[in-house]
């Protein structure tokens, strides 16, 4: 299990294993199935290759383990997504680019390329896929969020309301956004 947490420090100052950078461990296990108030001992680091425009890398995350059911947490900086290399920040922030209209994909990708130099179109174009399949999932957290998001529900154009969910998730900031989206049902906007 992943779990996003909040944070001021960027992506570089975990490419050193630092335990200050985390959240003390749970005092709960946060499996559902297991849930035993006990507070979860340290385990190690967990490595994974992360990229962005202003990072690109090897960042460690810290584990935690429950001594009763055994099993593993992994702590999340709300800018890395669970299952994705890139930056769900950049992600947000190019999709929104995108969308707004002015540029075309290739374009933008061009426009890019200084800073992340392996982004092709086919991941834009798959990020954009796997917003759509999630639809109905953001949407739910989008109301949980705030009401004023509701509308945007009933818009019958799956493009179209891309467009106006890039829009909020704008005005909330991409970083809040992130982590309010997990905090709420515990999965990001991307998983399948
Ligand atoms: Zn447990």
């Amino acid at each position: 299990m992943q779990i996003s947490f909040y944070t001021d420090n960027s992506a570089q100052d975990f490419s050193f294993k630092d335990h200050t950078l985390f959240p003390e461990a749970p005092y709960r296990c946060p499996f559902k199935d297991c849930s035993m108030p006990v507070k979860l001992k340290k385990h190690g680091y967990y490595s994974r290759f992360f990229i962005s425009k202003i990072f690109t890398g090897f960042i460690f995350l810290r584990r935690y383990i429950c001594p009763v059911c055994g099993r593993t947490i992994s702590m999340l900086p709300m800018f890395c997504l669970q299952g994705f290399q890139y930056s769900g920040i950049d992600i947000l922030n190019l999709l929104h680019e995108l969308y707004q209209g002015g540029i075309s994909l290739r374009k933008l990708i061009e426009q890019t390329k200084s800073k992340l130099p392996t982004l092709e179109r086919r991941h834009l174009n798959y990020y954009r896929k796997r917003i759509v399949k999630n639809r109905n999932l953001i949407q739910y957290v989008l109301n949980l969020i705030s009401p004023e998001f509701i509308f945007a529900g009933s818009i019958p154009e799956n493009q179209n309301w891309v467009k106006t969910f890039l829009e909020k998730v704008q005005n909330l900031h991409p970083h809040v956004f992130l982590l309010d989206f997990s905090l709420h049902i515990g999965k990001q906007f991307m998983t399948s």
